[in-house]
């Protein structure tokens, strides 16, 4: 076993009808005014307006920032901030998805230190505590709510960059399963499908520790069970209330335990090709899973007792079997088989692995990776 510590810095309000308690939330936070940082898609469907005038009941000032692109960039951080800084605001709400949650991360570092986010790439780069935050996600999901990452674009090198600061945890974060109810079947499976890699790629990772592998196995346990019926009716609120628990679990996970080969590929498919991110994982894990399935030591039995709609026993079960267990998953996700297909071209495929050889998760991947290992992954994901 690893020696591990572990804290969740944060207070987690869980149930439907919980967007309710932003108002009181909010108070507790001594919050006089807001900032709401969330997308395009949430402000037309009146989430933002409906937000706002919760707040406005218990006088809070309300302004609200929403032009935020999948991917989101340095320069929609930088628009952000100024928005921000010129808004005189005290707090943050961060409503939305992975993109505003992290830009809100994002802001809440740049507004209080200055510079730009490039100037914190890294590990624990910010200084101190940040603007204060709640997040309150409307996908299940990224597990951004209670995580110590925020990943954005840097157009200038077509690079993901990470911050990772325990600073980054927001101080509140609000899980109300009516919120994730609405969105689109492809939404619900990429996001789904990522929540679950999350869960995957923490519990079988090096740094995982007991307590970040009993995070992992809820979290598997409840998106495996879960995630077709939410992807083919996101009404089903048990189903919802499942994925949204299940994001949960793998991002306090994930937070601790890092992850893998997975999400260090998928950053630079994302960052050259604009695939939204849990596409780019869905396509990914198989060829992973199959890669590292030689340095299995019995978790991977579990694994596909989790996703598999038929369990397996311990004597009929080999390691290899979890790739194609994958694969027939994505298949009845609507995720697409492969990087060719999301429009990934063959020549780039040097540039992409010389960059997923930059992220801290190569480390976390239980099988030893070079740079050579990735090139091989990224051909056979073709
Ligand atoms: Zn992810």
């Amino acid at each position: 076993m690893n020696d591990f510590t572990f804290s969740i810095p944060q207070k987690v309000i869980v149930g439907k009808g919980s967007l309710e308690k932003v108002g009181q939330i909010s108070i507790n936070l001594n919050g006089k005014h807001a900032f709401i940082i969330s997308g395009p898609n949430l402000e037309k469907m009146g989430v933002v307006s409906k937000v706002a005038r919760i707040l406005y009941e218990v006088s809070i000032e309300v302004d609200f920032f929403t032009d935020i692109e999948a991917n989101p960039s340095v320069t929609t951080v930088d628009k952000a901030t100024r928005a921000f800084i010129e808004s005189g605001a005290d707090y943050i709400v961060a409503l939305g998805g992975g993109s505003p949650l992290d830009v809100a991360k994002a802001v809440a570092v740049v507004a209080k230190y200055g510079g730009s986010i490039t100037d914190y790439e890294g590990a624990h780069r910010v200084p101190g505590k940040v603007v204060p935050m709640i997040a309150i996600p409307t996908t299940a999901g990224t597990g951004s709510e209670v995580t110590a990452f925020s990943v954005i674009t840097d157009h200038i090198r077509d690079y993901k960059l990470t911050v990772f600061s325990y600073e980054l945890i927001p101080d509140y974060a609000i899980l109300d399963p009516e919120l994730i109810m609405t969105s689109p079947a492809s939404v619900a499976a990429a996001c789904g499908i990522d929540a679950f890699i999350h869960a995957e790629e923490s519990y079988i990772s090096r740094d995982a520790s007991p307590f970040t592998e009993a995070m992992s196995e809820k979290a598997m346990e409840l998106i495996g069970r879960s995630i077709r019926q939410f992807v083919a009716n996101r009404e089903n609120e048990a189903a919802a209330e499942d994925m949204l628990l299940g994001s949960l679990f793998a991002g306090i996970a994930f937070s601790w335990a890092r992850l893998g080969n997975v999400h260090a590929m998928s950053h630079p498919v994302s960052a050259y090709f604009d695939v939204p991110h849990g596409v780019a994982n869905g396509i990914l894990l198989p060829t992973i899973a199959k890669y590292n399935s030689t340095s299995d030591e019995g978790k991977y039995l579990k694994i596909y007792n989790y996703i598999s709609v038929e369990p397996v026993t311990k004597e009929r079960f080999k390691p290899e079997m979890l790739a194609d267990a994958f694969r027939k998953l994505n298949a009845e996700l609507g995720i697409p088989a492969n990087l060719a297909s999301v429009g990934v071209k063959e020549e780039y495929i040097k540039a992409m692995a010389e960059d997923a050889m930059k992220s801290g998760n190569i480390m976390a991947n239980p099988r030893k990776t070079e740079y050579e290992d990735i090139v091989e992954l990224y051909k056979d994901a073709m």
